[in-house]
């Protein structure tokens, strides 16, 4: 079997707002093969930046783009491409943008083996510790915390047992950061675990009073609450903070997960399949984590391919609590997927069919497609 085009799929909703949703504009990847195998994928990043990087031509040996490196290949020997990706770019990638756009190749990939093999990735991966897991609904902060609380009570209303609120009105005022976690738990009651993600960076004296204030609230983590960039903060910060840290949706190379745990102490780590190199490079992680006794809980705010990888993913994984789940109402996420993967009281099944198990709907592609 040989790799004859790798496809990029820019789809946009007719109005993106400057928030924090990544899941307003997105990268499709199809990659094609010559006996009509079409792995699917996608790249978590600004898209017309990750369709640069795939479309490339040759700029030098170690700068090059990544569907002439492909064309010809058999897809099955996803190891061998990985590295053959990952070092032909090494000039400008090695993180960031490269591994958003390989990461799109990569679950393309496994999503071919599968189907050339006619089993589901997670028996690809050696089998399923767990089939079945608990989603928390993920959503946005509103503008006020009775807009939050209004939400919280429609999540908890569709049989969801635990949610995120995150980005919007949080990170501004330290009060009301400690007030949203007050008041989420007295409507929600003491059944439910609740995340609280700062998205962007506070000072670090408000990221531990932030910790210190949350343990009162039994929050389940607070994510995100300082730089990506700042090791040493989280280390003092997991040192001081009862409640339990979570970080690593921007992070996009195994060695920056090593980094997280090893120096700055972090007990939970929130990998994005579609962002640090693919299923190739979580199952790197995944080792790393369970070695250490650090929980993976991944970063999945996106449409259902990568639900559905992120799925195949957790079902090898001897400890992983939730499956973060993208709450918000977005067409590119609820109308992609000819089965869309949708939450039964709380719990979704990894995908049966070959392959990642998904098929994309192609009114979906020709409604929102973007051409720039
Ligand atoms: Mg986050």
């Amino acid at each position: 079997m040989k790799i004859t085009d790798v496809e990029t799929i820019l789809l946009r909703l007719p109005v993106v707002q400057e928030i924090g949703d990544g899941c307003q504009t997105i990268c499709v990847i199809r990659v094609h093969t010559d006996e009509g195998i079409v792995g699917i994928g996608e790249a978590h990043t600004n898209p017309l930046a990750a369709q640069a990087i795939i479309d490339s031509p040759v700029y030098s040996v170690s700068a090059q783009g990544l569907k002439h490196l492909l064309i010809g290949e058999d897809p099955r020997d996803i190891n061998r491409l990985w590295d053959k990706m990952y070092k032909s770019s090494q000039t400008y990638g090695r993180r960031g943008l490269l591994m958003h756009a390989m990461s799109g190749v990569d679950l393309a990939l496994w999503d071919i083996l599968g189907k050339a093999s006619g089993l589901p990735v997670y028996r690809l991966l050696g089998g399923a510790r767990k089939r079945e897991h608990l989603a928390y609904a993920s959503d946005l902060s509103q503008p006020t915390i009775e807009g939050t609380i209004d939400l919280a009570l429609q999540h908890k209303a569709s049989g969801y047992r635990a949610m995120k609120f995150g980005w919007g009105a949080l990170g501004k005022d330290r009060k009301s950061d400690i007030a949203i976690a007050a008041r989420l738990r007295q409507a929600l009651g003491p059944d439910f675990d609740i995340m609280i993600d700062m998205g962007f960076s506070v000072p670090l004296d408000h990221a531990i009073q932030l910790g210190r204030a949350y343990a009162e609230q039994d929050l389940f983590f607070l994510e995100e609450p300082l730089s990506p960039d700042d090791i040493g903060g989280f280390a003092k910060l997991v040192a001081a903070s009862p409640t339990p840290i979570a970080t690593g949706e921007k992070a996009s190379h195994e060695f920056d997960y090593l980094d997280l745990m090893d120096r700055g102490g972090l007990r939970i780590i929130q990998p994005d399949i579609a962002r640090m190199g693919g299923i190739s490079a979580m199952l790197r992680v995944i080792a790393h984590a369970e070695a250490r006794n650090v929980r993976v809980i991944p970063h999945c705010w996106s449409t259902d391919i990568l639900v559905a990888a992120t799925l195949h993913c957790m079902a090898t994984m001897r400890d992983c609590p939730y499956l973060e789940y993208n709450a918000t109402a977005n067409p590119l996420r609820t109308d992609l997927l000819s089965t869309p993967i949708r939450p039964k009281n709380g719990s979704i099944s990894v995908p049966e069919k070959p392959g990642l198990g998904i098929e994309l709907r192609e009114d979906t592609l020709k409604r929102f497609r973007w051409q720039p």
